[in-house]
């Protein structure tokens, strides 16, 4: 990691981002590397540096909760998220082509963008429908693409 010191806490992260392999909440990630060892604000920043640094990569739940990801030695891909339970799934998906250069030409850099897409999965729609009648209020089909720019 070139340009960042390397300490206790950093290294625990990097430790914690790999072996929970997918989008994690910061909730998630601070019981993991031990709420004693490191406290949250810590842990925002470490998140933070990766970011810059590439190492890491946010996505967003349906309630715009922020989830991270390491990104050594993982393909670029988005996530389909459950919308009821929260499970996240690999997507493959190409952003339409040329869109990356045609903003460059607009003289745009440092371009990053965030594709998210939500649905209920299948287990989620297996509850609603054995629970019907009880009106628990998921829709059983219907995808939403939610597009959110970063700040
Ligand atoms: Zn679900």
């Amino acid at each position: 990691m070139a340009g960042m010191r390397v300490t206790k806490p950093r290294i625990a992260l990097v430790e914690t981002l790999m072996k929970l392999d997918g989008p994690v909440s910061i909730e998630r990630i601070h019981q993991q590397v031990g709420i004693k060892s490191c406290d949250l604000v810590t842990i925002y920043r470490c998140l933070a540096a990766f970011e810059n640094l590439g190492l890491v990569r946010r996505s967003y739940l349906h309630n715009g909760t922020c989830l991270y990801e390491q990104t050594l030695g993982v393909d670029r891909h988005y996530h389909i998220v459950c919308k009821s339970c929260g499970k996240t799934d690999k997507v493959d998906y190409t952003l339409p082509d040329g869109v990356e250069q045609r903003l460059q030409d607009k003289g745009y850099s440092h371009l990053s963008h965030v594709v998210e897409f939500f649905g209920v999965c299948q287990e989620c729609q297996q509850v609603a429908i054995s629970a019907r009648g009880t009106s628990i209020g998921i829709p059983a089909r219907g995808t939403s693409v939610g597009i959110v720019t970063e700040a």
